[in-house]
């Protein structure tokens, strides 16, 4: 699989070997760990899906983070993104709105001695008692760019998040500043994440 997102024009080392290292058949449903080390996305419960390897490791890449560096990640799903980035060295913060999700992922982690804070709770609102951040991950598609998540972004941080309805844009924010103007912004192409959902109560996928 490493060798795979080598091809695929991942270079960054520390992302690579955090891959390397987590295994991401753990991550899965014990029917689909067979096709774990495949670059495909693969559905985990609740309707959701782990990222594809070669997504985790791009996002990953571009947060372009620092051993230490605190991590808020915004949709914890399997785990399995959270693990690399413990893996890399970071302090994680991962959120999840999803129950089911959070009571299978946070004991599985836990088990494996992965050292993330697990929250249960909105993604949309971060999470403001535990900033500001370094950098801030959302692994599902936002329709637009959070206000409460760049104001939990410290002043020289960086948010890696898709943002589109359908079909997302990966975008790389870097907060320059207090003030809206000193957001900068890139694009690195279209993606296709799960929904970003709003409330907590909402009973669908
Ligand atoms: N990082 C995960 C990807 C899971 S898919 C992995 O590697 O497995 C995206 C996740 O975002 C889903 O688990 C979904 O329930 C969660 N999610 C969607 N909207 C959210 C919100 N508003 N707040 C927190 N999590 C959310």
């Amino acid at each position: 699989m490493v060798q795979h997102l080598r091809e695929k024009g991942i270079d960054d080392q520390r992302v690579l070997e955090a891959m390397t290292e987590v295994p991401r058949h753990l991550f899965l449903e014990t029917m689909l760990d067979y096709m774990a080390y495949e670059d495909r996305a693969l559905p985990i419960k609740c309707g959701q899906t782990i990222s594809q390897p070669s997504t985790v490791a791009f996002q990953s890449a571009l947060l372009d983070a620092q051993p230490e560096m605190k991590v808020l990640e915004v949709g914890t799903g399997s785990g399995y993104q959270t693990a690399v980035l413990c893996a890399m060295g970071l302090k994680v913060f991962t959120i999840e709105r999803q129950k089911e999700l959070y009571d299978i992922t946070k004991p599985r982690l836990e088990q494996l001695h992965y050292r993330p804070k697990c929250f249960l709770g909105d993604g949309y609102k971060g999470l403001p008692e535990y900033g500001p951040f370094d950098r801030i991950l959302v692994t599902c598609g936002a329709p637009y760019v959070p206000s409460d998540l760049i104001a939990q972004l410290k002043v020289g941080g960086v948010m890696i998040i898709p943002v589109g309805d359908e079909q997302q844009e990966m975008l790389r924010i870097e907060k320059k500043g207090e003030t809206p103007d000193l957001l900068v912004q890139q694009r690195f192409g279209d993606c296709k994440f799960v929904p970003m959902r709003k409330r907590l109560d909402y009973g669908g996928k």
